[in-house]
């Protein structure tokens, strides 16, 4: 880990860092509390100045800056461009619910799953995100709205799994009382499908929810526009699915982009169930999220009807699986999902 990464530190590790500079622990303490207020150095008002000089200099603060800043009009969906301290870019959305505020964070610049309707891995994956930098993104929208922000869902750009030790610690970070303090019941994490990942994450035991990006029921199709099935087909992950379920005892979610007639029939919907049934059993929770594919203009892939949806979903809810169609929010700023791109030049849609 980068040694002058605070932010990615436990409260333990940073007083221990503090010792070692012959700095008293309690002011480790203190600067662990500003961090996750997103107050800069110079606003630290019970520090010394010399010990503000100091970070400054040995420990520079790099918190994602707000590039643009988009508002929905429609339901005051925010969508934030970042930059990093070298420059790349991410996205991350804040949405309003009645229950309160949910983020969707970055965890990668760029992403190399090159899944064929996605706009986040168009340009390759440029780099992995820092546990700081996804914490980053939380304290600086939260601090910009003023608002606390009480979920979490790892659903922006990137592919968690591919970044799991600096997502693994930043689950840790986030989920601390002296930090943020946001239970991992409030918490999701998507995967296109890695299964040693998902048999990784099932050990650690966190009860946070798994959401697994489905969308196909056959494995010729799902390889096709999802490269990572030619790794891990169907059943296998379907597997590590009732296992991790075994384990952690959570429900799992599943994400189902209907692709005007590719993946939305009737029969595709009694296959889903069936696939589900047979690998998971009758008794596992389970949750079905549909949604209708997102154009991407790059990928010329048409959404499915409303009549077509909602009969897919009422397929599925026939035959005793639990299934919702996605309720779209942000719309107007691009904020839907497979939207977010590592945004650059002319290739950015803000
Ligand atoms: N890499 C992880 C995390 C990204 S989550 C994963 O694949 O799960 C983003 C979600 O949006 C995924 O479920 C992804 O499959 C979905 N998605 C991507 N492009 C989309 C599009 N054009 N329309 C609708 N959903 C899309």
């Amino acid at each position: 880990m980068n040694s002058s990464d605070l932010l990615s530190l436990t409260p333990q590790e940073m007083q221990a860092r503090f010792a070692e500079e012959g700095l008293p622990r309690y002011r480790a303490g203190q600067v662990y509390g500003w961090l996750y207020k997103g107050v800069p150095y110079a606003e630290m008002g019970n520090l010394p100045c010399e010990l503000r000089t100091h970070l400054e200099e040995r420990y520079p603060l790099t918190l994602p800056r707000i590039e643009r800043k988009l508002t929905s009009a429609i339901d005051g969906t925010v969508k934030y461009l970042f930059s990093l301290c070298d420059g790349q870019r991410i996205e991350s959305v804040v949405m309003k619910y009645e229950h309160g505020y949910t983020i969707c964070i970055s965890c990668q610049a760029g992403c190399r799953m090159g899944c064929g309707f996605c706009a986040s891995t168009l340009c390759g994956l440029a780099r992995n995100l820092r546990p700081s930098e996804m914490l980053g993104q939380i304290i600086v929208a939260s601090r910009d709205l003023g608002v606390r922000i009480s979920n979490v869902v790892m659903m922006g750009i990137g592919e968690p799994m591919d970044n799991l030790d600096n997502v693994l610690r930043f689950l840790h970070l986030v989920n601390l009382k002296e930090g943020l303090n946001i239970g991992y019941r409030h918490i999701s994490l998507s995967t296109c499908g890695v299964v040693d990942g998902i048999r990784r994450l099932a050990k650690e035991n966190l009860p946070i929810t798994l959401s697994i990006s489905l969308h196909f029921t056959d494995d010729e199709a799902r390889s096709a526009m999802m490269p990572i099935n030619r790794k891990w087909q169907i059943a296998e992950l379907l597997d590590a699915c009732a296992d991790y379920f075994r384990s952690t005892g959570r429900r799992i979610s599943f994400e189902f982009t209907l692709i005007q007639g590719q993946n939305d029939s009737p029969g595709q919907a009694r296959k889903l169930a069936a696939l589900l049934r047979a690998h998971l059993g009758a008794g596992t929770p389970l949750h079905v999220n549909l949604i209708p594919v997102n154009p991407v203009a790059e990928r010329g892939l048409l959404p499915s009807e409303r009549a077509r949806v909602d009969r897919f979903c009422k397929t599925l809810c026939d035959l005793g699986v639990n299934a919702t169609v996605r309720r779209k929010l942000g719309s107007d700023v691009n904020a839907s999902c497979g939207q977010l791109r590592y945004s650059e030049g002319e290739r950015s849609v803000l």
